[in-house]
C-alpha cells in the first residue's frame, strides 16, 4: 500500500523518513510513504489518482492546497470543517474523508514536553493566520484559553477572527490584528506565544517573525511549529530571553501518529515515539536515506 504527501513543493518534507520508519516498525513491511509534488494545476488529476487507485490508502496534504483540496472529498471531519484546513485524508468505504491532525499533534507534543495548557492562565498569542494557525486557535480556544491572532497581512488575521468568533464567541481578544510592534505589547500579558508563521522555516532560516529589538515576556512558552531548521532564529532569542521553548519537530511526529492511525488502523500512541526517534537519527545522519 502507499500513502503519500500531496503540496508544492514537498521535496523538503521529512513526513517520509517518520512514516516510512513506523511502517519497518509494526511489520508494514509492504507499505511506503511518498512525496507527490503536486502545483496547483495538477490537484484534480492528482486526487483522481488518489481516489481510483486501490494501492493508495490516503495522503497527507499541505502548503498550497489544504483549503482547496476540501472540493474532492466525499465528507470532512467536524474539527477539519471547524478549522477550515485538511491534512489528512483516508478512505472508508471508498469515500474519501478529510480530517485535520494538526490540532491533535500540537496538543500531545505540548503535553510530551509537561505544558498543560489549561493551567495557563494569561492566555495565547499567535503570529501567523495561514492553514496552521487556524488549526492552532482551534485548539487553544477548546482547551479554554483565550486568543489573540496577529498577522502580517490584516485581513486573512481578520477572516481567522470572525470565523472562529463564530464557532466561540466568548475566546477572541481583539479583531485580528495587524503585524508589527505592537506585538511585543500584546505578548507582555500572554503566557503562550506560538508562531505559525513560515518565516524560519527553510529555506528562511534568516527570517525571525518576532520585531526586531522587542522583548519577549520571560514567563511564557514559546512554542514555533517551524521544524526545519530545528532551532529557529526566534528560538534563540526566546531561549536567551528565559522562555520555555519548544520547535514543531514533536508536533510533526504527533500529528503524523495520528494521521497513520487513520490509513492502517495502529493506534497512534504505537507509533509516535518511533516518529520523533526517526527524526532524532535523521539528525545524527543515519536513517534519512528512507525518506
Ligand atoms: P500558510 O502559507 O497557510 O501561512 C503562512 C503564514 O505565515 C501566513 O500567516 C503568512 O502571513 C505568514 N508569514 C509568512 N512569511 C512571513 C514573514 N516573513 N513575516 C511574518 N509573517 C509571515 O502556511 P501554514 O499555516 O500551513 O504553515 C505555517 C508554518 O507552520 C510553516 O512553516 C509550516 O511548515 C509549519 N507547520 C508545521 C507543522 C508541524 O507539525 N510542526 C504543521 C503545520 C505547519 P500572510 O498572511 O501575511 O502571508
Amino acid at each position: 500500500m502507499k500513502v503519500g504527501l500531496i503540496g508544492f513543493p514537498v521535496a523538503h518534507s521529512l513526513s517520509g523518513t517518520m512514516h516510512n520508519a513506523a511502517f519497518k516498525a509494526v511489520g508494514l513491511n509492504d507499505w511506503k510513504y511518498e512525496l507527490w509534488n503536486t502545483p496547483i494545476f495538477e490537484l484534480a488529476a492528482r486526487m483522481k489518482t488518489v481516489r481510483e487507485s486501490e494501492d493508495i490508502a490516503g495522503c497527507n496534504v499541505t502548503i498550497p492546497h489544504k483549503q482547496n483540496v476540501q472540493q474532492y472529498l466525499d465528507e470532512i471531519s467536524p474539527h477539519a470543517q471547524a478549522i477550515g484546513a485538511v491534512n489528512t485524508i483516508y478512505k472508508r468505504e471508498s469515500k474519501l474523508i478529510g480530517d485535520n491532525t494538526d490540532w491533535i499533534g500540537f496538543l500531545a507534543d505540548l503535553g510530551f514536553y509537561g505544558v498543560d495548557v489549561t493551567r495557563l492562565d494569561g492566555g495565547a498569542l499567535i503570529l501567523g493566520a495561514g492553514g496552521a494557525a487556524r488549526a492552532i486557535a482551534y485548539v487553544l480556544i477548546l482547551s479554554g484559553m483565550r486568543v489573540t491572532i496577529v498577522n502580517r497581512s490584516p485581513d486573512r488575521a481578520t477572516q481567522l477572527v470572525s470565523d472562529m468568533r463564530r464557532l466561540f464567541p466568548e475566546h477572541l481578544d481583539g479583531d485580528g490584528i495587524y503585524y508589527g510592534r505592537s506585538v511585543m505589547y500584546l505578548a507582555a500579558q500572554r503566557s503562550l506565544i506560538v508562531n505559525c508563521t513560515s518565516a524560519g522555516m527553510w529555506p528562511r532560516d534568516n527570517e525571525n517573525p518576532w520585531p526586531e529589538d522587542s522583548p519577549l515576556p520571560g514567563e511564557s512558552v514559546l512554542y514555533d511549529l517551524v521544524y526545519k531548521p530545528r532551532v529557529t532564529q526566534l528560538m534563540e532569542q526566546a531561549k536567551t530571553a528565559g522562555l520555555q521553548v519548544v520547535g514543531g519537530i514533536g508536533m510533526l511526529a504527533e500529528q503524523g501518529a495520528a494521521a497513520f492511525e487513520k490509513w492502517t488502523g495502529v493506534n497512534s500512541a504505537e507509533v509516535s515515539m518511533v516518529m520523533r526517534e526517526a527524526f532524532w537519527k535523521c539528525r545524527m545522519g543515519v536513517l534519512c536515506a528512507m525518506q
